[in-house]
């Protein structure tokens, strides 16, 4: 059966461009209802947790260093089928390759730089979501 949460970040590319709002906005307008949300910055080492399933690519120390680049925003989100449904709101991890109203076709830039992140699998959205939150943050 489908889970029902997913884990976001609003990327450092797009907090510096201020897309927070517009973001936030396309979540919720999206049905997704927010579980547990803050605003912090990645070390390079809590970048590097996060993301170790690519330690072996070629990108790897790019993607490490730009996620530990700025501030981000995590935020855990809910909805029937909230994995596979947030990845379609968000679009393909190349915004070239984007559908048109994506997330990613509207606010990023590139493939490394690409404005959100979401969890690939309910596991890995289990996971992230206690990678940023504690119990006693979500409601
Ligand atoms: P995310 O996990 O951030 O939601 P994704 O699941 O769409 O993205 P992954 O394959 O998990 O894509 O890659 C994780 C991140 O690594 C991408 O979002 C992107 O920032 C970066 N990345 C992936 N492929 C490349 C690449 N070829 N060149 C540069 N960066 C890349
Ligand atoms: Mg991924």
């Amino acid at each position: 059966m489908a889970g029902n949460i997913t884990l976001t970040m609003i990327k450092p590319d797009a907090v510096k461009k201020n897309y927070i709002g517009p973001i936030l906005k396309m979540i919720n307008e999206a049905g997704f209802r927010i579980v547990a949300m803050k605003y912090t910055k990645l070390s390079k080492e809590k970048a590097g947790e996060f993301y170790a399933v690519h330690k072996e690519r070629s990108f790897y120390g790019e993607l490490v260093d730009f996620m530990s680049s700025g501030p981000i925003v995590a935020a855990i989100l809910e909805k029937e089928n909230a994995v596979e449904d947030f990845r379609k709101l968000i679009g393909a991890t190349d915004p070239s390759k984007a559908d048109e109203g994506t997330i990613r076709k509207l606010y990023a830039a590139s493939i490394g730089e690409n404005a959100v992140h979401g969890s690939d699998s309910d596991e890995n959205a289990a996971i992230e979501g206690d990678f940023h939150f504690s119990k006693l943050e979500r409601f």
